[in-house]
């Protein structure tokens, strides 16, 4: 894409913060590329990013149970 969807506006390849939702879960992500409207500050994620950020998600769901071992030291 090299214009804006909304103002036509020239899109820029930038790193970007982003709060990322998936399902019940929201992930914040640092340093994603994207391209962003320089005129209004539409953020537009690339096909890679948004693989990317759903690969990492998954990776990050959450285990069935978490279970606690006690620890003794002799
Ligand atoms: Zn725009």
């Amino acid at each position: 894409m090299e214009k804006c969807y909304f103002c036509k506006g020239k899109l820029t390849r930038e790193r970007v913060n982003h709060l990322h939702r998936w399902g019940e879960k929201m992930i914040f992500f640092e340093n994603v590329e994207a391209e962003v409207c320089k005129q209004c500050g539409e953020t537009y994620f690339p096909p890679e990013s948004l693989a990317l950020m759903d690969k990492k998600t998954k990776l990050l769901s959450t285990p069935e149970k978490t279970i606690s071992i006690p620890l003794v030291t002799l």
